[in-house]
């Protein structure tokens, strides 16, 4: 035991006169109250507050924290006065109980507890049915007729006393009840008689003897006081001391102690313990729930050895106790204007409620649970907001598995996008597509997803990735398209080849069906059931409190129409980021952007030659010079035909199709604001992998070389093969995410972002011919510099004129940036001259603020979370103090410079209820959050208005 002494010695008001060290509490009157945790713990505020509230306790006392403190820092000696405070309060429990500490006929017998003011289960000690010995335990038997009950609370009695006062180990104890039991040929405690607990009893106060070297104490004031002692001593063991530190609870709060009468519940056919609810915890229905055993105690209930009765049958049993259970546990639920979770004893047909505190909740019987309240004028709106976890509500947004699933566990991993999903495992994003598209359900597992797996993941029920963490490609695009999704479930050992994989020892085959459960990140061996989400109802009153409640406007990553209507189903007022580039995967998209990328460096390199040529031209003036120059002008046109073709061709096909895209998300969206973004991957992840390109090539040359007569289309193959390798290895950067990508594309390659800015005014024109009204926000991404967005800005600028004036209409449109490079939030006050909003990509700027790379942080992420070297994972919750600080000087900053600046974030962020919060005292107008996080985004905001943090905007 550690010896350690709490740092603050002198107890408040010790020494000066009128400090109080005991309270009473008992026959309907407390001197504590509920307000008092600091001097009283959790526990003897409660209790005092129950008494006062006339709610049907034992009486007792409550020592309090002062005499703790006292106790550590005057060598274990207890304050001047209170020796006599703790005789009257002694007495004055023998009076209301009319019983006697020790009485050798009717024994008065004490619990003694420790109680904190923060709770810590299970840290500190208990000792029950204080007051025994050998005469006070013969009383016992008698009173109660139960000889049994009486010598088995004795020896039960002496284990604790030894344990915790004398510090004796407990197997000491257990052993002799072990030998006793097979001595007796029996089992089970139960089964041993009053013989066997008095045999237990003398073997007891010999082990106490013998390490003590002296006799168990008979007298019951040197019992009080060795306890008493003894839960002091306890909030310096090694568990109480490694618990705080662990919850960070001050060492020098010191614990109260506890003394109450003990009550029975197995002393006759009239007694009975329970435990209930004043609500359905699992529902939320106003039902009074819960169970109950006749004759029997506490640990009884929960054991599982009797099957407990429900509440409903105490009724028939004991209609008067039921209706006094019924009516103080519904003044306590008015009480603490909460559903409260209580514990009873019925001794000879009299109640006492034992203890009582807030239930715990499902997230639906939470929200039924608040709305309910509120309608009933228990609670206020604010405060039913406050009373839903947000994070809990994504168990309510997708079909999700029972709480008891049922099936063997297969793998662990990362929850990184709720809901449950069932299917058969397949391990590429081809078969996925493949069985995907004939309507069967398919599980996608693989190691990692790449950008070229989105056909199979869109056509897969769920995802399942052995590596990466909640800001892998897998999770982002998984929580965006709301397909179930668990990552980094490390145990998987995928065989490609056998095509099976392997966890835990258990071996899945490709068709063997699985279970993934994306809320708590645990994929299962076969088919569970699937429950389905309410939307309205409830649900949909709660969100509709939270939407009047909140300040921040909450949109949705968006990038396909049919995300774009769950978002709005899911209350999104908009889209605050569609990433264009996922448009670019579809199965008709892809080869163009392939041919795209394939001809743009030709091309490129062409029309500099070219340019540099007219130039030399434009500065000759001799004329022989000057028809050489023409020559090769000619020549150079010539040239550049082909892969201009190519080049400008893919483009032109992209163009039409992204313009569809963005006419049905402008019409899916009709009335509210869509951001979207123009390229910002680099380009390799359009492309195949180096390693396969270089496979193909030497299986196809493999092929020519041996097979005389290979038909021509392998040769063909072949140059194609070769032509892509050269691509891939002329892209090849060794930071990708720090190379060429966001606007550093759009700056190479400007003909892309005028097809995209073309893309999106003439598909919002369209869909203003359609009778929707489009509000268009194109947003480039990866500004350092405000030289940048100029570049971009006039690209955009001028496409809208061309499109407007070929249209002859015009639509409402911005061009903004997203700020995720440090540079551009430093210097945000010259970007916002230029821009007219901003978007915080805080997935980047984390990124590049810490310098860790969203895909490998991995690595080292989960040790640093372990080892405390950060707070928590600055992917998933903002790191206030570092990112938070750039949004806060980027939008100070950018508002300086143009009043008004519309500003939200679009990182991953945006669906953090810490996040969002964070979001709402920066001042930002919106977050942006995957569609299953907008409901999560909506509370949060409320919230944080409710919590009064912040400053907010106005702006919805
Ligand atoms: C970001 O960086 O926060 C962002 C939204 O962009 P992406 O995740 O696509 O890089
Ligand atoms: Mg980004």
């Amino acid at each position: 035991m550690s010896t350690t002494v709490p740092s603050e010695s002198v107890p408040r008001g010790a020494g000066s006169r009128g400090a109080q060290y005991v309270y009473f509490f008992g026959d309907g009157r407390a001197e504590g109250r509920g307000d008092m945790k600091d001097l009283l713990g959790g526990k003897g505020a409660g209790l005092a507050e129950m008494t006062n509230a006339g709610v049907p306790v034992p009486a007792g006392f409550t020592i309090t924290t002062d005499v703790c403190r006292y106790y550590y820092a005057n060598s274990h000696r207890l304050p001047e006065g209170f020796d006599s405070e703790e005789s009257e309060a002694l007495a004055r429990l023998e009076r209301v109980m009319e019983k006697k500490l020790g009485d050798p006929h009717d024994p008065l017998l004490v619990s003694v507890r420790s109680g904190a003011k923060f709770s810590m289960p299970g840290m500190m000690d208990t000792i029950l049915n204080l007051g025994l010995n050998d005469r006070s335990v013969q009383g016992l038997a008698k009173k109660t007729g139960n000889e049994r009950f009486a010598w088995d609370c004795y020896r039960r009695f002496l284990q604790m006393y030894g344990n915790v006062v004398l510090g004796i180990e407990k197997e000491e104890f257990e052993h002799r009840i072990a030998e006793r039991k097979k001595k007796r040929r029996v089992t089970q405690d139960v089964e041993l008689n009053a013989e066997d607990f008095q045999t237990l009893v003398a073997e007891f106060k010999a082990i106490v003897r013998k390490h003590s070297g002296r006799e168990f104490p008979q007298d019951p004031i040197q019992q009080l006081h060795g306890a008493r002692d003894a839960v002091f001593g306890s909030w310096m063991n090694d568990r109480a001391v490694f618990y705080r530190k662990q919850n960070r609870i001050p060492d020098d709060l010191g614990t109260a102690v506890n003394v109450q009468a003990m009550v029975f519940g197995n002393l006759s056919e009239d007694s009975g313990t329970g435990v209930g609810f004043t609500r359905n915890p699992a529902t939320g229905q106003k039902e009074f729930y819960g169970e109950f055993l006749m004759n029997a105690q506490g640990e009884d209930v929960v054991a599982g050895i009797r099957t407990p009765q429900p509440l409903a049958s105490l009724k028939k049993n004991q209609p008067r106790v039921y209706r006094e259970l019924h009516e103080v546990t519904r003044m306590l639920e008015k009480h603490y204007k909460d559903v409260q979770d209580f514990e009873f004893t019925i001794q000879e047909g009299k109640l006492f409620l034992l203890q009582t505190r807030n239930g715990k909740r499902t997230a639906a019987a939470a929200v039924k649970i608040a709305v309910d309240m509120v309608e009933e004028g228990l609670i206020g709106e604010e405060e039913a907001l406050l009373r839903v976890d947000p994070a809990s509500l994504d168990q309510l947004l997708h079909p999700h598995l029972a709480d008891k699933v049922g099936l063997p566990e297969l793998a662990k991993g990362l929850p990184a996008s709720p809901g449950a999903a069932v299917g058969a495992v397949v391990f590429t994003a081809d078969e996925a597509a493949e069985r995907g598209g004939k309507g069967e359900r398919v599980i996608l597992v693989r190691n990692e997803t790449v950008p070229d797996d989105i056909h199979g993941m869109t056509a897969a029920q769920g995802i399942v990735t052995a590596t990466g963490g909640m800001t892998s490609h897998a999770a982002v695009v998984a929580r965006g398209m709301g397909r179930v999704c668990v990552v980094g479930a490390s145990d998987l050992r995928i065989d490609l080849a056998r095509k099976q994989l392997t966890a835990g020892g258990k071996t899945v085959r490709e068709g063997d069906e699985i279970s993934v459960d994306g809320s708590r990140g645990v994929v299962y061996v076969g088919v569970a059931k699937l429950e389905d989400p309410a939307l309205t109802g409830d649900f949909g009153r709660f969100m509709e409190i939270a939407d009047k409640h909140r300040r921040l406007g909450v949109r949705a990553n968006a990038d396909q129409p049919v995300d774009a209507k769950k978002a709005r189903e899911f209350g999104a007022t908009g889209i605050g980021l569609c990433r264009t580039e996922h448009m670019f995967f579809a199965e008709d998209r892809l080869p163009h952007v392939v041919q795209m990328i394939l001809s743009a460096s030709t091309y490129k390199a062409q029309e500099k030659a070219l340019e540099g040529k007219r130039g030399e031209l434009a500065r000759e003036t001799g004329a022989k010079a000057q028809a050489a120059l023409k020559k090769e002008i000619a020549a150079l046109s010539k040239a550049i035909r082909a892969p201009e073709k190519a080049y400008k061709g893919a483009i032109a096909k992209l163009l039409v199709a992204q313009r569809r895209d963005f006419r049905d998300i402008f019409l899916a969206m009709d009335g509210f604001p869509v951001t979207i973004r123009t390229l910002d991957p680099p380009l390799h992840e359009f492309l195949p992998k180096r390693e396969e390109l270089i496979a193909d090539v030497a299986r196809l040359e493999t092929e020519l070389a041996l097979r005389r007569k290979a038909p021509p289309s392998v040769a063909r193959k072949l140059r194609e093969k070769k032509a892509l390798l050269a691509r891939v290895e002329e892209l090849h950067e060794f930071n990708p995410m720090l190379g060429h990508r966001g606007c550093r594309l759009g700056i190479t390659y400007p003909e892309v972002t005028e097809m995209q800015a073309r893309a999106i005014l003439e598909g919002a024109v369209q869909a203003e011919e359609k009778g929707a009204k489009a509000y268009p926000e194109i947003m480039i991404p990866l500004i350092g510099t405000v030289e940048e967005f100029h570049d971009q800005r006039a690209i955009v600028d001028r496409v809208a004129q061309e499109v407007f004036q070929k249209a002859d209409r015009s639509v409402d449109f911005k061009v903004g940036t997203m700020i995720e490079v440090p540079r551009a939030a430093l210097t945000a006050g010259q970007i916002a001259r230029e821009a007219e909003f901003f978007s915080f990509g805080t997935n980047d700027l984390t990124q590049m603020t810490f310098g860790y790379s969203r895909d490998d942080a991995g690595k080292f992420l989960p040790e640093y979370l372990e080892r405390k070297i950060l707070p928590g994972d600055p992917f998933v919750s903002i790191d206030v103090s570092g990112v938070g600080r750039l949004i806060r000087m980027g939008t100070d900053e950018g508002r300086a410079a143009r009043p008004g600046l519309k500003i939200g974030i679009c990182g991953e962020h945006g669906g953090d209820p810490a996040s969002v919060e964070f979001c709402h005292a920066a001042g930002l107008d919106y977050v942006s959050a995957s569609p299953f996080r907008v409901p999560i985004a909506r509370l949060a905001a409320a919230q944080a208005v409710v919590r009064g943090k912040g400053k907010g905007s106005d702006n919805r």
